[in-house]
Formats: structure tokens, sequence, C-alpha cells
């Protein structure tokens, strides 16, 4: 009963969402597949796949960022995995490329190199008081390279951060949606059940991104 009877968007324009709702449809949530902007109404949480980041931008056209930061702006959670975490970087590397920019973020797309483009390894982190160990897939992932001071790291691999939060914002280089391993699903339901403001992130700085992107 980890939902709880949530709604639970999953933006569905390109990419791996349908594993994202299957993984979300075994944890008691009502889950909405969303391809318009329109349908982020009545939502309580959102999940941004993964997929191919300028496909996304592209296929979310003029529309979608207004409403996805309008969304963030009433409180509303939102997970991105992999290309998801690169739409909602503050900044994105190689190349540049516009984001949402809701949570202060550095990410270097593609960062594994050829050799090690996608692979899965076991990593540990901890979520809440909770010390979890993930299984992680990582296809063609981006590397984050910086943290912004509001940002808590949740997991790491080699010492660098794989899943991170900032106030209602989770954001991950890894898929767990293909693992069978639903605790970072669980984790972004709990956020979905106890939203925190997003225009105050733990430490009481504000946010990046509330009142729009920087580019
Ligand atoms: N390489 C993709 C990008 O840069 C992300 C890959 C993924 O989402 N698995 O957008």
């Amino acid at each position: 009963m980890a939902g709880g009877g949530a709604a639970i968007g999953v933006l569905a324009l390109q990419g791996d969402f349908a594993a994202h709702a299957a993984a979300l449809e075994r944890l008691d949530v009502a889950v909405r597949e969303v391809r318009k902007p329109a349908e982020l109404e009545g939502l309580d949480g959102l999940v941004i796949p993964g997929g191919e980041s300028t496909a996304l931008l592209i296929l979310m056209g003029a529309d979608f960022p207004p409403a996805l930061r309008a969304f963030h702006a009433a409180g509303r959670p939102i997970y991105g995995t992999c290309a998801g975490l690169i739409l909602l970087a503050r900044e994105v590397l190689n190349p540049r490329q516009p984001s949402l920019g809701l949570i202060d973020v550095t990410v270097e797309r593609n960062a594994y190199g050829r050799q090690k483009e996608s692979f899965e390894t076991s990593v540990d982190g901890r979520l809440g008081d909770e010390a979890v160990p993930f299984h992680g897939v990582f296809i063609r992932a981006p590397r984050i390279r910086r943290v912004g001071p509001g940002v808590t790291t949740l997991a790491t691999r080699g010492g660098e951060p794989i899943l991170a939060r900032q106030g209602s914002v989770l954001v991950g280089t890894f898929h767990p949606e293909l693992t069978g391993d639903l605790a970072v699903h669980r984790y972004f339901l709990r956020m979905v059940a106890s939203p925190q403001s997003p225009a105050l992130d733990p430490d009481g700085q504000t946010a990046i991104g509330a009142g729009g992107s920087p580019r």
C-alpha cells in the first residue's frame, strides 16, 4: 500500500515510460500516461523517464516547459531518470542544451564513454534513514558533475552522486524501473505523500527555476 491511492503521471512522449508505469502499478498508485500538458491536471506527482533528452525537448514543444514549471511551483513532486534528469537539471554539458532548471545540478550527457556505454552495477544509497543497496542499470547515462548547496545526494557510485534530491525534485542517473527493485519508486511515493514547498529546500534556500529557466 505504498501509494495510498495517489495519481502519478508518467511523461509518455518517448523513452521507457512503460517500464516506469509498470513499476508504479505494483505500488498501489493510479498511473496515467501524460502526452499533453493538460493531462498534468489532477496528478499528485510526475515521472520523467529515460530516453533521448534531445528528442524529448523537441517533443515537449513550447507548451510543456511552462506547464511543468507550474506543476513544480504547485509543490507536486517530479522524479527524473537519466534523460529525465537531463531535462530537470539546471545546467547540461556535452553538448550544452536547454533544460527546465528545477534542480541545481550540472550534468554531462553520455559521460561514461564508449566502452562503458551501458552497464549494471551495485551501488550504495541512503533513502531517508534507510541504507539501501541498489542494483543500478546505467544506459548511455549522464554523470552529475556538480550538486548545488541545496541538493541532497542520496546514492553514490565511486564517490559520485547518482541519485539526488532538492525539495520536491528527485533525479537519478540510473534506471530502477528496469530492475524490479522498487525502493526508489517507493521513496518517490513518500515524497508525494508528504510534499514540501518547492520554493524551499531543506536548509531554507531558494530553489532554482520556480520563476523560469535561466536559459
Ligand atoms: N543518452 C541519453 C541523453 O543524453 C540519456 C540516456 C537514457 O535516458 N538512458 O539524453
